[in-house]
Parts: C-alpha cells; structure tokens; sequence
C-alpha cells in the first residue's frame, strides 16, 4: 500500500524531535500527542517502521502483540480505569496523516460513537 518512508515518528525515535515519552522498550515507544483530542492522548508507536496496519505482514504479529500490549499498560498507567478507546487510522479514508504505524490511546473523558 504504502512505501515505507521516513515519518516524523522516525526523528521521534531517534530523539531528534522532543516528545513526552511515557514507556519504552525495545519493540515499542510511547508518547503523549501534541494535539491532544482528550484529556489522555497516547501515542504507541513501534520502532519498526511500518506505514500502515495494512502494510503489517504476518512476521509483524509479536509486534503487533506487544502495541496492544503496550496501549493496556500506558492505558492503565494514565489512571484510564474508567475506560478508553484505541484507535489506528489506517490510509487517507482512515484519516491517517503520519505514515508509521500508531495506536491513539484517547480517554479521560466520555467519548462518542460513531466518530466523524
Ligand atoms: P493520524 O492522524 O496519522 O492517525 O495521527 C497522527 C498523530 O500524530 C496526530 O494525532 C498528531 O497530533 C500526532 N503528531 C504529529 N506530529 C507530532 C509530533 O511531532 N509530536 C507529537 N507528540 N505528536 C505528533
């Protein structure tokens, strides 16, 4: 679907950009969004980059494991208790704007369905 590119992300992971780093490991980098659309506004990010879950091959499946894996522990570190949504915008009907894979972790206030 899509090439992989360099992205904004990349210069996040390589600290060439400053973020608000939540959680780290070697598969995975967590962040708050600098446009924030909910009181918690996560972002998980693998360090591989792949442009879009529709690009994911099935060689991604510990990693895209472990993202999810990622959003529940930053999730339940953000006090989230109460619930939350994960969302990956996926392609230009997605409404995905950076091309490296990324989960939003939105909560702390009652979100609406369906979205726009
Ligand atoms: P998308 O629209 O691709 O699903 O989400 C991309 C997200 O990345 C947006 O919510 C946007 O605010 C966030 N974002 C873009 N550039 C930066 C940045 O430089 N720093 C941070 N923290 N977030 C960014």
């Amino acid at each position: 679907m899509s090439e992989t590119t360099e992205t904004i992300f990349s210069k996040i992971i390589r600290r060439e950009i400053p973020v608000d780093i939540v959680y780290e490991d070697d598969l995975a980098l967590a962040f708050k969004d600098i446009h924030p659309q909910a009181p918690v506004h996560i972002l998980v990010i693998p360090k591989k980059p792949i442009p879009t879950l529709a690009d994911a091959e099935s060689q991604d499946h510990a990693v895209l494991g472990h993202l999810l894996l990622t959003a529940k522990r930053v999730a339940k570190e953000a006090g989230l208790e109460n619930g939350y949504r994960v969302v990956i915008n996926t392609g230009d009907d997605g409404g995905q704007t950076v091309y490296h894979l990324h989960l939003h972790i939105l909560g702390g206030r009652q979100l609406s369905w369906p979205p726009g």
